[in-house]
This record gives C-alpha cells, sequence and structure tokens, in this order.
C-alpha cells in the first residue's frame, strides 16, 4: 500500500506541478532534496540502500520493468517542455491579453529552445520534431516516454554490471512489475505479508536479500550454493515450497475456471498409459483448440537461458506425442521467477477472463488482464516465500 501511495499520491503527483512550471535549472536544490526524501522512503520500505543503477530501475514505468517511483531529474524536462507545449499560447493570452505576434513567436522560441535541450539529453537520435510534441494531446507523456526507453537502454548498456543484474535487467519487463500494480485486496488473494514484498521487491530490483552466500541443506547429489540473492531459493526443492508455489498457482486458475462454470478437472487421472498427469487442469473446450486442452503450470528461474521456451519445449517432448494419439492437446502456462509469462497460455486466460467478464459485466480485456495480475501475483508471492525459507548447512 505504501508504494502505490509513493507512486500515485503522496510522492511525485505533488511534485509535479512544481516541475511543470518552473524552469529545471532554477529549481536544482529543491530536485536534489525532493529526490533524497522519495529515495529515503524507498529504501526504508525495501529494507536496503539502493545503488543508483537501482534507483534507475525503480523509476521506469512498470511497462519497461520498473516499479514507477520518477526520479525528479529524469521527469523534469519532460514536465517543463511539455507543460510549455501546452500552455504557451494561454499564457500569451493572459500576460499580453491578445494575441502579438512579435511575443507569440518570442515564447514559442521559448518552448522550441526547451525542447532541444530535452531532446539533447535524451532522444538525440529519435525521429521527432517540436510539432510532433506539440500536436501530442499529452505532451508531458509523450516525452517522458522516450526517457524511459533511454534510461533502460542505457541501464542495458552499462559495462560494469554482474552478471546476475545484467540478466535481471535483460528479463524485467511489463509482466515482471505487474504484482506491484495490484491493490491489496486479501479476500481475492492480492495480499502479501510485509516480508513477503519486500523480499520480493529485493528479488527483482537485484538487492542481497542475504548478507553472504552459503551452502543450501537440499539434498541434491552436489552440495548446493545458496546465493545473497536468493536465486537458488526460487527453484530449490527442499521442504516442498515449490510444489506448495505450483499448487496455488493451478489452484488460482481452476477455482477461477469453476467459478464461472467452465467445464475442467484438477489433475485428470489416467490420460496416458502410464502415471504421467501432464493434466494439472483438463479443460473441455477453449476456443481455438479442436481437442481437450491440457493445460500445464510450471514454474521456472528466471536467471537461466530461455527458461519460458525451454520449459515448454521439454515439457511438448515429454508429452505431445502420447497426448496426441489420445485425442488431448497441451497448453503450457509457463512463469519464470520473475513473473514473466509466455503468451502461450493466453488463450486459457482469455477465455476465463472471457467468462468472468460476462459473469461480472466487465469488458474482457480488464477481467482477463486482472486474472493475469493474480497468477503474476501468487507466483511472486511464492517465490518471495521460498526466498525467506532459506535453509543452509
Ligand atoms: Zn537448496
Amino acid at each position: 500500500m505504501e508504494l502505490l501511495l509513493i507512486r500515485s499520491c503522496v510522492g511525485f503527483p505533488k511534485f509535479n506541478f512544481a516541475l511543470r512550471t518552473c524552469h529545471p535549472d532554477k529549481i536544482k536544490d529543491a530536485m536534489n532534496a525532493f529526490e533524497n526524501m522519495m529515495r529515503n522512503r524507498l529504501e526504508f520500505m525495501i529494507g536496503s540502500r539502493l545503488e543508483n543503477w537501482q534507483r534507475e530501475l525503480s523509476h521506469l514505468k512498470c511497462k519497461y520493468g520498473g516499479i514507477g517511483i520518477p526520479m525528479v531529474e529524469k521527469i523534469a524536462w519532460s514536465a517543463y517542455t511539455g507543460s510549455l507545449c501546452q500552455t504557451y499560447e494561454l499564457q500569451n493570452k493572459i500576460l499580453f491579453g491578445k494575441f502579438d505576434t512579435g511575443v507569440a513567436k518570442s515564447r514559442l522560441f521559448a518552448v522550441t529552445f526547451a525542447f532541444m535541450e530535452w531532446k539533447t539529453q535524451y532522444a538525440t537520435k529519435a525521429k521527432i520534431s517540436i510539432d510532433d510534441v506539440l500536436n501530442s494531446k499529452q505532451p508531458q507523456f509523450f516525452l517522458s516516454k522516450y526517457v524511459n526507453e533511454k534510461v533502460r537502454e542505457d541501464l542495458l548498456a552499462k559495462h560494469d554490471l554482474e552478471i546476475h543484474h545484467r540478466i535481471l535487467l535483460q528479463r524485467c519487463s511489463d509482466d515482471t512489475a505487474n504484482w506491484t500494480r495490484a491493490l491489496p485486496l486479501p479476500w481475492i488473494g492480492l495480499a502479501m505479508t510485509n516480508g513477503e514484498y519486500r523480499t520480493a521487491l529485493q528479488f527483482h530490483l537485484g538487492i542481497n536479500v542475504y548478507n553472504k552466500q552459503g551452502v543450501c541443506s537440499c539434498k541434491s547429489k552436489f552440495p548446493q550454493i545458496s546465493d545473497k540473492f536468493g536465486v537458488h531459493d526460487t527453484f530449490c526443492t527442499k521442504g516442498g515450497r515449490l510444489v506448495a508455489r505450483h499448487d496455488r498457482v493451478r489452484d488460482l486458475i481452476y477455482n477461477e475456471a469453476k467459478g464461472v462454470n467452465i467445464s475442467c478437472e484438477m489433475e485428470a487421472n489416467n490420460l496416458l498409459d502410464n502415471r504421467d498427469r501432464p493434466a494439472d487442469i483438463l479443460f473441455a473446450n477453449i476456443p481455438g483448440y479442436r481437442r481437450r486442452v491440457c493445460l500445464d503450470v510450471t514454474i521456472v528461474n528466471a536467471f537461466q537461458e530461455n527458461p519460458l521456451e525451454k520449459a515448454i519445449a521439454a515439457k511438448k517432448k515429454k508429452y505431445m506425442e502420447r497426448l496426441t494419439r489420445e485425442n488431448l492437446d497441451l497448453v503450457v502456462l509457463a512463469i519464470d521467477s520473475l513473473g514473466n509469462v509466455h503468451p502461450e497460455c493466453l488463450p486459457v486466460v482469455r477465455f476465463i477472463g472471457s467468462k468472468i467478464a460476462e459473469k461480472e459485466g466487465i469488458t474482457e480485456a480488464e477481467a482477463t488482464s486482472r486474472l493475469k495480475q493474480r497468477i503474476i501475483f501468487k507466483s511472486v508471492q511464492f517465490t518471495a516465500a521460498a526466498i525467506m525459507d532459506r535453509h543452509l548447512v
């Protein structure tokens, strides 16, 4: 809740008006003071200091994989230039009464100057002109989009990042930030404990969850290093943590489908000739599929090479031929430990979403988006719980 308030209410929005109306060079002290305040609050909430690149990652909008807590210095020129574009004609009218061509031209020059300053900082290569900004309905958002892209590009171009952080930045996406947008609604499962939430934030910003690495007590052929970031714990089988995470996500989808009278069965037996159970949920009918659909939920380690594609390929190799013989289809709902969802499962999610939409009188897009958010949220929550449940030898 505190994160949502800082993002949308008591934080940056309160300062935005000042940024829109004051030249960034004139309010540097205020900007620094505000950023220090925001940074301190964020670090207090996360329970750890942020390196500069982590603060920049947290600045990015969720769409770009961040958590949407803006840095004033990254926003100031977009806010000021955008506001000038929207208001220079009105300012002329207020200041000079009637339209004065000479003054108007000089004020338009001020707009152009601000735009050029913005462009030099954030979009030197982009093919956009001042007219594009003037014609935009929301100039500040139009400009901010380029700043977000630039910040992300600069983060990925950093040479001094360790491999874990580089992979993290590459994997950050709208999906991985999705859970941070959820309002805390415990009655539909959208709530974490403070510890889970903090751990999830640390994991998603590449912050050390633990002070040092150790050896995990899981019974493996070889000793397993339990790393500081908690990555090992997100795929460690000790204590049935992964089974619990998988089952919670499966149960969520099953209960949602049953709740809107979709014909389905959990853990259907005897689909194949041996004891394999390829269907966490067996659907009688999914639009676009001619056969019954086995939905297989799998949650994988995000810090591998192409984890989602590999997981799906492995499942298909294991089951597909035998399932086809039995006149069954397979859809893998693959999520990685950061929350990325492979699009293969979207027809199933959309189908359940469409039925929820009918029942609740909301749009199909909204119902589908909410369901997807709940799936990601549950997966992230139990990933965080697994990290917190670390056991060293
Ligand atoms: Zn382990």
